[in-house]
């Protein structure tokens, strides 16, 4: 009989499922709609009912666990606490609710905690004790290890490095703060960069025809892939703050490396050059060449699932 565990990434939309074996490999997977369980506890009986018709596909498997990164999911407490991208209001006690109908042990903790999880038990941080990840999605998550620990914290929040103050009085952000770095170096602190400087600009750009709410990060790497001044510039300004982030967090923990997943960094070089050259320029001196800044080594389409997994196995084995 094979051990497995099963991995679970919550999100606003989907919720993927995939049994995993210890070298990461998906076994076998299913996805719910999130969003079509307004009452938690019918959602709740989905995943197990999910997790069954899983076993039975996987054939001859022993689940030992199950992990589960999920928006503002408290480590400590089990619990999803106040995402607003959720249809569940308030705090929900989610692990225990999942472990009483499966009688299987759950572990949760926030979706960019877990994707550093993943990188440090299946990707390119195998074998790292002192890494960051950030998640260059929607907005910036990010999950730091320290001597081969995930740091927590006090709350169990510890590590927002999207909501460090990158510029005084800034943009507004979704957490009630104004400059987070994440209103400037995630997708949508992409989009709000090049409707300004379309503002500030004179240069002729395809993007100046899309529609603001139909202007995406995607759309502008392709731009900026066929020299569009526009699209260019922002992914510049973009890197500079991003450089400013990732040089303040290096001299809290001496990473050896940070990992940076998501969709922005699917932009590439567009991304990573100007970076190199602004984290020099920001980083305090001695610190130059001491640590790498790298693309993950996870592939997108797994990287939530393995990242849920790898959770379950560092934690509950
Ligand atoms: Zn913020």
């Amino acid at each position: 009989m094979k051990e497995v565990v099963t991995g679970i990434d919550i999100g606003g939309t989907n919720t993927v499922l995939g049994l995993v074996d210890r070298d990461g490999n998906i076994l076998a997977g299913d996805s719910l709609l999130t969003g079509s369980y307004p009452d938690v506890a019918d959602f709740v009986k989905a995943i197990a009912d999910s997790v069954k018709k899983m076993k039975q596909k996987a054939g001859d498997v022993e689940i030992k666990g199950i992990g589960i990164g999920a928006p503002n999911g408290n480590y400590y407490k089990g619990t999803i606490e106040q995402a607003t991208n959720l249809v569940w209001r308030g705090v929900i006690p989610i692990a225990d609710m999942i472990e009483k109908e499966t009688s299987i042990k759950v572990v949760l903790t926030n979706d960019a905690n877990a994707a550093a999880m993943g990188e440090m038990i299946f990707g390119a941080a195998k074998g790292m004790k002192d890494f960051i990840v950030l998640t260059l999605g929607t907005g910036l998550g990010s999950g730091i290890v320290v001597n081969g620990q995930m740091v927590y914290g006090h709350t169990g929040f510890a590590g927002e490095l999207g909501h460090m103050v990158i510029v005084p009085n800034g943009r507004a952000c979704g957490c009630g703060s104004h400059g987070c770095l994440e209103t400037y170096a995630s997708a949508t602190g992409l989009v709000r960069t090049v409707l300004l400087l379309m503002s500030e600009m004179r240069d002729n750009t395809p993007l100046r025809n899309i529609p603001p709410a139909q202007l995406t990060s995607k759309m502008i790497a392709e731009e900026a892939a066929k020299n569009d001044p526009v699209a260019l510039k922002a992914f510049d300004y973009t890197a500079e703050k991003l450089a400013i982030g990732i040089a303040n967090s290096v001299i809290f923990s001496s990473p050896q490396a940070v990992f940076l997943f998501g969709g922005l960094v699917n932009a590439g070089e567009l991304l990573f050059k100007p970076l190199r050259q602004y984290i020099d320029k920001y980083v305090m001196p001695w610190y130059r060449g001491r640590f790498e800044v790298l693309p993950s080594g996870i592939k997108e389409a797994n990287a939530a699932v393995l990242g849920a997994a790898a959770l379950a196995w560092n934690e509950i084995l």
